[in-house]
């Protein structure tokens, strides 16, 4: 460990010079660069989860996940890419990727006359911070030839923190142009009851924390049915997210939760292993549905 004085901390500051501190810099300026070039050459790829409804097992919508195809390292899962991405400004042109690959799918998907059901796609705060996300959204739409209604919008609740009048302006130009949107993760941040009614949000999505805790104890079922409650009084659709056993399900069958998603009924897939649920004619039992979606 060196030391070093630093002009911008002022006279007579000392910071100390940390090696695996310069090493991770180091790493971080070389990992920004390789994914400035992963998406120059487009080296990712759309996983889709499947949205089943609670009580028919109906696939409603599946929820597009991007993955980096590393041509060292394989896939890497976007918590290893995209905070870096939204710290860099990486994530504009890495999100116009994915909401161009969805819209492809959609409309490879059309021409081949396979029934389509939405994708929803994951959007950053900082995708909104240029009020550009729905003309983007718009052109993709036309050019894919595709319906706006198969297209769904995902942000966090801790991203509807920012600027209010800009992020409101933009969920309401989305939403114009006919797309649901949906608050992820929900329970993690700080949205208010008013926030939620204003921001007139379509589909609420119970983070996986509250799921795993929805049978281990008693506080943990009232909660999630206070949201549910809470949520339809609002009008909005509730989805469990992290569904994992049939214990969950089962509870969630009980509370009314309208939409549940999880490993119980499915992971991630790449597009190809996706068309046969939806050419299947549209009914599950959901209790079997982890056997019957994971298919042969
Ligand atoms: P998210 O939007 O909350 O997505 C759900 C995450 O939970 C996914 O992780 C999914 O694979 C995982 N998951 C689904 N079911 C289960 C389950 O039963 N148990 C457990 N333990 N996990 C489950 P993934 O694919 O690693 O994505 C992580 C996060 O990365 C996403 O969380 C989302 O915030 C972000 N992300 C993914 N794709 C994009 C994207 O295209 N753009 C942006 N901005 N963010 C994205
Ligand atoms: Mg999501
Ligand atoms: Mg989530
Ligand atoms: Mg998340």
């Amino acid at each position: 460990v060196a030391m070093y004085s630093s002009k911008s901390e002022g006279k007579g500051q000392y910071r100390f010079y940390d090696a695996s501190l310069h090493e991770s810099l180091k790493s971080k300026a070389h990992l920004k660069q390789s994914l400035f070039d992963a998406i120059a050459e487009e080296q990712f790829v759309l996983y889709y989860q499947p949205r089943v409804d609670t009580q028919t097992g109906r696939l409603c919508s599946m929820e597009a996940l991007v993955r980096w195809i590393h041509p060292k390292r394989g896939l890497v899962p976007p918590l290893e890419f995209i905070p870096l991405a939204e710290a860099t400004g990486l994530i504009q042109p890495l999100g116009r990727l994915v909401i161009n690959m969805a819209c492809a799918q959609l409309s490879a998907w059309q021409a081949r006359g396979i029934p389509l059901v939405p994708i929803s796609i994951n959007v950053s705060p900082s995708q909104f911070s240029h009020g550009e996300i729905h003309c983007h959204l718009a052109e993709e739409i036309e050019k894919a030839g595709i319906s706006a209604s198969l297209l769904e919008v995902e942000i966090t609740e801790s991203a509807m923190m920012g600027d209010q009048a800009e992020i409101m302006a933009e969920l309401s130009a989305i939403r114009d142009l006919g797309i649901k949107l949906h608050i992820d993760d929900f329970g993690t941040g700080y949205s208010s009851l008013s926030q939620l009614q204003r921001l007139k949000m379509d589909v609420l999505k119970v983070d996986k924390a509250f799921t795993s805790e929805l049978t281990n104890s008693r506080d943990g079922k009232v909660f999630f049915q206070a949201i549910v409650s809470m949520a339809h009084a609002l009008g909005m659709t509730v989805v469990a997210e992290g569904v994992e056993t049939a214990e969950q399900m089962a509870m969630l069958q009980s509370l009314s939760c309208d939409e549940v998603q999880g490993y119980f009924i499915a992971r991630p897939m790449p597009a190809h292993d996706i068309e046969p649920l939806l050419a299947r004619p549209a009914r599950y039992a959901p209790l079997q549905a982890t056997r019957i979606l994971q298919g042969s």
